[in-house]
């Protein structure tokens, strides 16, 4: 299996912008290792796809969506929508989302119900605060931010989820998570997988995000049981997010 680095550029770059990163990225080589993706805000999608031309790296991912697929539930975007840009994966759960748009483990649940439903790869983020770390409580919050997130996909559904571990504390900070505790969560992580998901789980690509550059990309795609990246800041300049895919692969 491909490790797997997914730009999140939040709430930066809208069409503009999102184009001229694209055209500039397109520049970069990468290693053949890797898949690459770059999360967009939905205004930039069709700026992205344009600029993409024929090219399909980096693919197309989304930062949410709604779970229904169409109706009266306004400044929502629905799965379906996020097709006609050839999105490829969504982003769910995000705890920028959770923290400030009041998204809850049933909302989340829902939405990556209805986008592996549309055969859209959710990627669904987990993670624990400082304080609930500090309370020694991480692996319980992400054990049932996990289970909650996972209850409604498919088990034998053609399009696979991908989980992304994202301690709170670490994301956007310049304080990452040292891969011991990487590695500690992300096995707690595949054991909740394998419950539900038995020898398919080992299919299902859990990456880490939090505070990642091209000085530490390698120690995390190096650790045990890391499948890839997903990646702020350090993907907001498309040459030091080309950088940090090509540190990714070891020489
Ligand atoms: C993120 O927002 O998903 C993230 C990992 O951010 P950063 O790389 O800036 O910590």
């Amino acid at each position: 299996m491909k490790k797997l680095i997914i730009a999140n550029w939040k709430m930066y770059y809208g069409p503009v912008k999102a184009g001229a990163w694209i055209r500039a990225f397109r520049r970069e080589r990468l290693p053949k290792e890797l898949d690459v993706a770059v999360a967009a805000p939905f205004v930039s999608l069709a700026a992205v796809r344009a600029s993409l031309g024929r090219a399909s790296i980096p693919a197309i991912a989304a930062q949410d969506s709604f779970w229904e697929k169409e109706g009266p539930y306004t400044g929502a975007v629905s799965p379906i929508m996020l097709l006609e840009f050839g999105t490829e994966y969504c982003i769910v759960g995000h705890s920028d989302r959770r923290k400030y748009m009041g998204e809850t483990d049933e909302m989340i649940a829902k939405k990556a119900q209805s986008l592996q439903a549309e055969g859209i790869k959710p990627v669904i983020c987990v993670g624990e605060t400082a304080a609930e770390r500090k309370k020694g409580d991480a692996l319980k919050v992400v054990r049932a931010q996990l289970r909650a997130a996972i209850s409604k996909v498919k088990t034998d559904s053609k399009t696979p989820i991908i989980i992304a571990y994202e301690p709170v504390w670490a994301i956007g900070t310049g304080k990452p998570c040292s891969t011991q505790i990487a590695q500690e969560m992300h096995e707690a992580i595949r054991t909740v997988l394998q419950k539900k998901f038995n020898s398919a789980a080992d299919d299902i690509q859990v990456i880490y995000g939090g505070s990642v550059e091209p000085r530490n990309i390698l120690d995390y795609m190096t650790t045990t049981g890391i499948d890839g990246a997903l990646v702020g800041g350090a993907s907001l300049d498309p040459r030091n997010f080309g950088l940090l895919c090509r540190a990714a692969v070891p020489a």
